[in-house]
Protein backbone atom coordinates (compact mmCIF):
# COMPACT_ATOMS: atom_id res chain seq x y z
CA UNK A 1 0.00 0.00 0.00
CA UNK A 2 1.18 3.54 -0.43
CA UNK A 3 2.21 5.81 2.21
CA UNK A 4 -0.53 8.24 3.08
CA UNK A 5 1.40 9.87 5.91
CA UNK A 6 4.97 10.52 6.31
CA UNK A 7 6.90 12.48 8.98
CA UNK A 8 10.22 13.24 9.61
CA UNK A 9 11.61 14.94 12.96
CA UNK A 10 8.16 16.95 12.57
CA UNK A 11 7.83 19.37 16.23
CA UNK A 12 5.59 21.90 17.05
CA UNK A 13 6.10 24.54 19.04
CA UNK A 14 3.23 26.71 20.66
CA UNK A 15 4.48 30.32 21.91
CA UNK A 16 2.70 31.84 24.94
CA UNK A 17 4.24 34.55 26.33
CA UNK A 18 7.62 33.98 27.72
CA UNK A 19 7.67 30.11 27.84
CA UNK A 20 7.87 27.69 24.75
CA UNK A 21 5.85 24.76 24.68
CA UNK A 22 6.90 21.61 22.86
CA UNK A 23 3.99 20.35 21.49
CA UNK A 24 5.70 17.80 19.50
CA UNK A 25 9.42 16.88 19.62
CA UNK A 26 10.46 15.29 16.81
CA UNK A 27 7.59 13.30 15.43
CA UNK A 28 9.32 10.47 13.29
CA UNK A 29 5.92 8.52 11.21
CA UNK A 30 4.99 6.53 8.57
CA UNK A 31 1.27 5.66 8.19
CA UNK A 32 -0.29 3.97 5.08
CA UNK A 33 -3.20 3.63 2.96
CA UNK A 34 -5.60 1.80 4.94
CA UNK A 35 -4.39 1.59 7.73
CA UNK A 36 -5.99 1.54 11.41
CA UNK A 37 -3.87 3.41 14.01
CA UNK A 38 -4.77 4.01 17.97
CA UNK A 39 -2.91 7.06 19.36
CA UNK A 40 -2.50 7.46 23.11
CA UNK A 41 -0.96 9.16 25.81
CA UNK A 42 -1.63 11.20 28.89
CA UNK A 43 -2.89 14.33 28.79
CA UNK A 44 -0.96 16.86 27.66
CA UNK A 45 1.45 14.00 25.52
CA UNK A 46 0.63 15.98 22.34
CA UNK A 47 -1.93 13.83 20.83
CA UNK A 48 -4.82 16.35 19.59
CA UNK A 49 -1.68 18.42 18.11
CA UNK A 50 -0.21 15.46 16.06
CA UNK A 51 -4.49 15.20 15.05
CA UNK A 52 -4.22 19.15 13.83
CA UNK A 53 -0.75 19.07 12.26
CA UNK A 54 -1.61 15.54 10.46
CA UNK A 55 -5.16 17.14 9.11
CA UNK A 56 -3.74 20.60 8.46
CA UNK A 57 -5.16 22.79 10.99
CA UNK A 58 -2.09 23.21 12.11
CA UNK A 59 1.45 23.73 10.66
CA UNK A 60 4.66 22.05 11.72
CA UNK A 61 7.29 24.70 13.15
CA UNK A 62 9.75 22.08 12.11
CA UNK A 63 10.64 18.88 9.96
CA UNK A 64 8.75 17.20 7.08
CA UNK A 65 5.52 16.46 6.96
CA UNK A 66 3.84 14.81 3.62
CA UNK A 67 0.82 13.66 2.31
CA UNK A 68 -0.33 11.18 -0.18
CA UNK A 69 3.34 12.68 -1.39
CA UNK A 70 3.06 16.46 -1.77
CA UNK A 71 5.31 17.96 1.22
CA UNK A 72 2.88 20.12 2.97
CA UNK A 73 5.33 22.96 3.79
CA UNK A 74 5.24 24.14 -0.07
CA UNK A 75 1.64 24.01 0.12
CA UNK A 76 -0.48 27.32 0.46
CA UNK A 77 -2.92 27.89 2.99
CA UNK A 78 -5.65 27.45 0.36
CA UNK A 79 -4.16 24.23 -1.31
CA UNK A 80 -4.19 22.84 2.36
CA UNK A 81 -7.88 23.66 2.88
CA UNK A 82 -8.54 22.24 -0.20
CA UNK A 83 -7.14 19.25 0.50
CA UNK A 84 -8.62 19.17 3.86
CA UNK A 85 -11.61 19.82 3.03
CA UNK A 86 -11.79 16.97 0.18
CA UNK A 87 -9.10 14.22 1.69
CA UNK A 88 -9.63 14.34 5.29
CA UNK A 89 -12.74 13.68 7.53
CA UNK A 90 -12.43 14.80 11.00
CA UNK A 91 -14.61 13.59 14.36
CA UNK A 92 -14.35 15.18 17.45
CA UNK A 93 -15.19 14.50 21.57
CA UNK A 94 -17.63 16.86 21.15
CA UNK A 95 -19.60 16.45 17.88
CA UNK A 96 -19.08 19.93 16.68
CA UNK A 97 -22.59 20.20 14.97
CA UNK A 98 -24.12 22.94 14.19
CA UNK A 99 -27.21 23.37 16.75
CA UNK A 100 -30.00 24.61 14.67
CA UNK A 101 -29.23 22.86 11.68
CA UNK A 102 -30.80 19.35 10.52
CA UNK A 103 -28.66 15.97 10.54
CA UNK A 104 -29.29 16.26 6.84
CA UNK A 105 -27.83 19.87 6.56
CA UNK A 106 -24.93 19.38 9.19
CA UNK A 107 -24.28 16.25 7.01
CA UNK A 108 -24.25 18.44 3.07
CA UNK A 109 -22.34 21.20 4.90
CA UNK A 110 -19.29 20.36 3.74
CA UNK A 111 -20.12 19.81 0.13
CA UNK A 112 -21.68 23.38 0.05
CA UNK A 113 -18.19 24.35 0.32
CA UNK A 114 -17.28 22.32 -3.17
CA UNK A 115 -20.08 23.81 -5.49
CA UNK A 116 -22.19 20.57 -5.30
CA UNK A 117 -25.93 21.11 -6.82
CA UNK A 118 -28.16 21.28 -3.70
CA UNK A 119 -30.02 17.95 -5.41
CA UNK A 120 -26.74 15.84 -5.62
CA UNK A 121 -26.19 17.04 -1.67
CA UNK A 122 -29.14 16.05 -0.63
CA UNK A 123 -28.86 12.87 -2.46
CA UNK A 124 -25.50 11.89 -1.45
CA UNK A 125 -25.88 13.63 2.23
CA UNK A 126 -29.22 10.76 2.46
CA UNK A 127 -27.52 8.34 0.99
CA UNK A 128 -24.53 8.42 4.20
CA UNK A 129 -27.00 8.64 6.48
CA UNK A 130 -29.11 6.07 5.81
CA UNK A 131 -25.49 4.16 6.09
CA UNK A 132 -24.71 5.34 9.68
CA UNK A 133 -28.38 3.93 10.64
CA UNK A 134 -29.95 7.37 10.53
CA UNK A 135 -32.35 7.35 7.82
CA UNK A 136 -35.35 8.26 10.36
CA UNK A 137 -33.72 10.93 12.05
CA UNK A 138 -32.32 13.10 8.86
CA UNK A 139 -34.75 15.94 9.70
CA UNK A 140 -34.04 16.10 13.71
CA UNK A 141 -31.77 18.83 14.59
CA UNK A 142 -28.59 17.67 17.18
CA UNK A 143 -30.59 18.30 20.33
CA UNK A 144 -33.28 15.66 19.43
CA UNK A 145 -30.81 13.32 19.36
CA UNK A 146 -28.76 11.03 22.05
CA UNK A 147 -24.95 11.39 21.83
CA UNK A 148 -24.50 8.30 20.05
CA UNK A 149 -26.92 9.53 17.21
CA UNK A 150 -24.83 12.61 17.01
CA UNK A 151 -21.44 11.37 16.68
CA UNK A 152 -23.54 9.21 13.91
CA UNK A 153 -24.17 12.59 12.39
CA UNK A 154 -21.04 13.50 12.18
CA UNK A 155 -18.89 10.83 11.27
CA UNK A 156 -21.69 10.95 8.22
CA UNK A 157 -20.60 14.55 7.85
CA UNK A 158 -16.77 13.18 7.91
CA UNK A 159 -17.05 10.68 5.00
CA UNK A 160 -19.39 12.75 2.47
CA UNK A 161 -16.88 14.14 0.76
CA UNK A 162 -15.31 10.50 0.51
CA UNK A 163 -12.08 11.28 2.37
CA UNK A 164 -8.68 9.39 2.41
CA UNK A 165 -8.16 9.97 5.89
CA UNK A 166 -10.53 9.48 9.33
CA UNK A 167 -8.83 11.49 11.82
CA UNK A 168 -11.38 10.67 15.17
CA UNK A 169 -10.09 12.57 18.69
CA UNK A 170 -11.59 10.92 21.50
CA UNK A 171 -14.93 9.85 19.24
CA UNK A 172 -16.39 7.61 22.40
CA UNK A 173 -15.59 10.11 25.15
CA UNK A 174 -18.46 12.00 25.39
CA UNK A 175 -20.26 8.51 25.38
CA UNK A 176 -21.98 5.72 27.41
CA UNK A 177 -20.27 2.57 27.11
CA UNK A 178 -23.10 1.31 25.07
CA UNK A 179 -23.29 4.05 22.36
CA UNK A 180 -19.29 3.71 22.24
CA UNK A 181 -19.20 0.54 21.13
CA UNK A 182 -21.78 1.28 18.08
CA UNK A 183 -19.60 3.77 17.40
CA UNK A 184 -16.44 1.85 17.38
CA UNK A 185 -18.23 -0.55 15.64
CA UNK A 186 -18.96 1.47 12.35
CA UNK A 187 -15.39 2.81 12.59
CA UNK A 188 -14.51 -0.84 12.31
CA UNK A 189 -16.77 -1.16 9.38
CA UNK A 190 -15.48 1.82 7.53
CA UNK A 191 -11.77 0.96 8.12
CA UNK A 192 -12.87 -2.73 6.79
CA UNK A 193 -14.33 -0.79 4.05
CA UNK A 194 -10.67 0.68 3.06
CA UNK A 195 -10.90 3.97 4.72
CA UNK A 196 -7.35 5.02 6.45
CA UNK A 197 -8.02 5.88 10.43
CA UNK A 198 -6.27 7.45 13.15
CA UNK A 199 -8.12 7.97 16.29
CA UNK A 200 -7.54 9.63 19.55
CA UNK A 201 -7.77 7.92 22.75
CA UNK A 202 -6.98 7.17 26.38
CA UNK A 203 -9.31 4.47 26.78
CA UNK A 204 -7.30 0.82 25.73
CA UNK A 205 -10.66 -0.95 24.82
CA UNK A 206 -10.71 1.72 21.91
CA UNK A 207 -7.32 1.42 21.41
CA UNK A 208 -8.21 -2.73 21.21
CA UNK A 209 -9.97 -1.38 17.67
CA UNK A 210 -6.84 -0.60 15.91
CA UNK A 211 -4.32 -2.20 14.13
CA UNK A 212 -1.98 -0.23 14.86
CA UNK A 213 -1.10 1.64 18.73
CA UNK A 214 1.49 4.63 19.05
CA UNK A 215 1.84 6.15 22.60
CA UNK A 216 3.06 9.76 22.72
CA UNK A 217 5.30 10.84 26.00
CA UNK A 218 6.26 14.49 26.14
CA UNK A 219 5.31 14.94 22.34
CA UNK A 220 7.52 12.33 21.42
CA UNK A 221 6.56 8.75 20.11
CA UNK A 222 7.75 6.10 23.01
CA UNK A 223 5.82 2.82 21.78
CA UNK A 224 4.79 1.72 18.07
CA UNK A 225 3.53 -1.46 18.05
CA UNK A 226 1.41 -3.59 15.69
CA UNK A 227 -1.87 -5.23 17.63
CA UNK A 228 -2.83 -8.97 16.13
CA UNK A 229 -5.60 -9.06 14.17
CA UNK A 230 -8.61 -9.96 15.67
P1 LIG B 1 -3.25 16.05 24.32
O1 LIG B 1 -4.22 16.12 23.18
O2 LIG B 1 -2.40 14.83 24.32
O3 LIG B 1 -3.89 16.25 25.65
P2 LIG B 1 -2.27 18.55 23.24
O4 LIG B 1 -1.76 18.24 21.89
O5 LIG B 1 -3.60 19.20 23.32
O6 LIG B 1 -2.21 17.25 24.15
O7 LIG B 1 -1.24 19.51 23.96
C1 LIG B 1 0.18 19.23 24.02
C2 LIG B 1 0.87 20.37 24.75
O8 LIG B 1 0.80 21.56 23.97
C3 LIG B 1 0.26 20.71 26.09
O9 LIG B 1 1.29 21.09 26.97
C4 LIG B 1 -0.63 21.88 25.77
O10 LIG B 1 -0.80 22.71 26.89
C5 LIG B 1 0.13 22.59 24.68
N1 LIG B 1 -0.76 23.28 23.70
C6 LIG B 1 -1.67 22.69 22.89
N2 LIG B 1 -2.29 23.59 22.12
C7 LIG B 1 -1.74 24.80 22.44
C8 LIG B 1 -1.95 26.14 21.99
N3 LIG B 1 -2.83 26.42 21.02
N4 LIG B 1 -1.21 27.12 22.56
C9 LIG B 1 -0.32 26.84 23.51
N5 LIG B 1 -0.06 25.61 23.98
C10 LIG B 1 -0.77 24.60 23.46
MG1 LIG C 1 -6.33 16.26 23.21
Amino acid sequence: MPTLIEMEGVSKVYRTGQVDVAALAGITLSVETGEYMAIMGASGSGKSTLMNVIGFLDRPTDGVYRFAGREVENLSDDDLAAIRGRRIGFVFQTFQLLPRATALENVELPLVYQSVSRAERQAHATDILTQVGLADRMFHTPMELSGGQQQRVAIARALVTRPLLLLADEPTGNLDSRSGAEIMALIDRLHAEGLTILVVTHDAAVAGHARRRIVLRDGQIVEDTKTVNR
